[in-house]
C-alpha cells in the first residue's frame, strides 16, 4: 500500500528528507525559502544537512520506531539518495506520501533491472552482461569484448565497485577486486563526451526539463558541468525527450537526472544512456545560481504537489565546478572572485575524494 497526496502541502507543511548529505541539505534550504518545515532522517551523525534544519531525527534506517516518530512529524517524504533500503521505502510509503516512489527505487537501485528497463523503452546503452559469479564474467566477457568496465549491480557511486578490464587482464582478480558481488560487465563506451538531462515531473505528469549539461569527470567523481552542451539542438531534443520517456515510464514524481554517453556511430551520433538517479543530482547543482528556478526548488515543488517552475538559463553560458577534497581549502580566494558563487557544505575536515562544496560562475 502506498499512501497517496490527496491535495498540494501547504506552506508550514513539514517535509520529512530522508538522508543528511549536501543534497538533502540543498533541499532543505530550497523547502523553507518555500515556506515548508523540513525534518531529515539521517543514519549520520554528522550530517550536513541537520544543521540546516530544525528537526532532525539520528537513527540506523530499519529503527522502525523512530522512523514511525519521524513520520508523526511529517506530512510527506522524499530522499535524497537512492539506496534507500527496500523495507524502509515500504514502511514509509504505507504511512506517509513517498516521492519518488517505491517501484522507482526498485528499478534504480540494480544496475541490471536499470538497464533492461531502459532497453526496455527502446532506449539504448552501452551493451552490458549480468554478472553474477566467475564464471558467467568469463562468459560475459566473451559476449561484450575488450575493453569493458565490471561495475557491481548495487551501492556503487563516484567510480567506486567498478574497474576497467584491458585486454590481457586477469578476470579472477577484477572479479575479487569489486567484492564477488552480482555485476554487471559493460562495453567501454568510446565517447565523445558526457551530458546529463535533469527532469523535473509534477504529480499532474507536466514535466520541465533544462537543457542538456554537458559534464567532465576526474577520477571518476564529476568534475564540471557545463550548460550549453556543446551538441547540436536536434541531439539536446532527442536527450529531452529520453529523460522525459523514463520519467514517465517511472511515473515519476520530483526530479531525475539521466547520464548519457554521446557516442560516435558512424557519421551520426547516438546517445547511451549510463545511468538514471532518481534524485536531483549533481549536475544539476548550477541551477541554483544559473537558471530561472533551481533543482532543489522544482524537486520540492512536485513532491509538494506544487506546479513547477520554469527552467531558463539566466546568461550565456553557465559552469559548475566540484571542490573535492583539499579545493574546498582555496574558499579565500573564490570568496574574493567576482561573480563566482561559493556554495560550501559545512562537511568540516576536507577528505580525499570528498565532495566538499561547489562554485558556480555565470558568464553573462
Ligand atoms: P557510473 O558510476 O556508471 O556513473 O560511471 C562513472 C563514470 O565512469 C562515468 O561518468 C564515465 O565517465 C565512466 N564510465 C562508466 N561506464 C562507462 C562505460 N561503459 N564506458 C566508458 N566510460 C564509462
Amino acid at each position: 500500500m502506498t499512501v497517496p497526496l490527496h491535495k498540494p502541502l501547504a506552506p508550514d507543511a513539514t517535509i520529512g528528507i530522508l538522508g543528511g548529505g549536501q543534497l538533502g541539505r540543498m533541499l532543505a534550504l530550497a523547502a523553507h525559502e518555500l515556506g515548508f518545515r523540513v525534518h531529515v532522517y539521517s543514519d549520520k551523525k554528522d550530517s550536513c544537512a541537520f544543521d540546516v534544519v530544525k528537526n532532525s531525527t539520528c537513527a540506523p534506517f530499519d529503527n522502525w520506531a523512530r522512523l514511525a516518530d519521524f513520520l508523526n512529524h511529517v506530512d510527506a517524504v522524499t530522499y535524497e539518495f537512492e539506496n534507500i533500503p527496500a523495507e524502509t521505502a515500504a514502511f514509509v510509503a504505507a504511512r506517509k506520501p513517498l516521492f519518488p516512489g517505491v517501484g522507482v527505487l526498485a528499478t534504480t537501485q540494480d544496475r541490471v533491472t536499470e538497464k533492461q528497463f531502459v532497453n526496455s523503452l527502446k532506449i539504448a546503452t552501452a551493451p552490458f552482461a549480468p554478472v553474477k559469479t566467475s564464471m558467467e564474467l568469463s562468459a560475459a566477457f566473451a559476449r561484450i569484448g575488450m575493453p569493458a568496465i565490471l561495475k557491481t549491480a548495487r551501492l556503487g557511486y563516484d567510480g567506486k565497485g567498478q574497474v576497467k578490464l584491458e585486454k590481457g587482464d586477469d578476470l579472477a582478480s577484477a572479479w575479487r577486486s569489486i567484492g564477488e558481488t552480482p555485476a554487471v560487465l559493460e562495453g567501454f563506451v568510446k565517447f565523445e563526451r558526457e551530458i546529463s538531462v535533469v527532469i523535473a515531473r509534477g504529480i499532474d505528469g507536466k514535466t520541465v526539463a533544462y537543457e542538456p549539461i554537458e559534464n567532465v569527470h576526474r577520477d571518476h567523481i564529476l568534475h564540471t558541468s557545463t550548460v550549453p552542451a556543446k551538441i547540436p539542438p536536434a541531439l539536446a531534443k532527442e536527450a529531452i525527450a529520453i529523460a522525459t520517456k523514463i520519467a514517465k515510464a517511472l511515473n515519476y514524481v520530483g526530479v531525475l537526472a539521466v547520464e548519457m554517453f554521446v557516442a560516435k556511430k558512424g557519421a551520426k551520433r547516438e546517445l547511451l544512456v549510463n545511468e538514471i538517479a532518481p534524485r536531483v543530482h549533481n549536475s544539476g547543482h548550477w541551477t541554483i545560481d544559473g537558471a530561472s528556478a533551481s533543482q532543489f526548488e522544482q524537486h520540492i515543488r512536485a513532491i509538494a504537489g506544487w506546479p513547477l517552475n520554469s527552467v531558463k538559463r539566466v546568461g550565456k553560458s553557465v559552469t559548475m565546478t566540484n571542490l573535492i577534497g583539499d579545493e574546498v581549502l582555496g574558499w579565500d580566494k573564490l570568496a574574493k572572485e567576482a561573480g563566482a558563487s561559493v556554495h560550501l557544505y559545512g562537511k568540516g575536515a576536507a577528505k580525499a575524494g570528498r565532495k566538499m562544496g561547489h562554485v558556480t560562475r555565470v558568464k553573462l
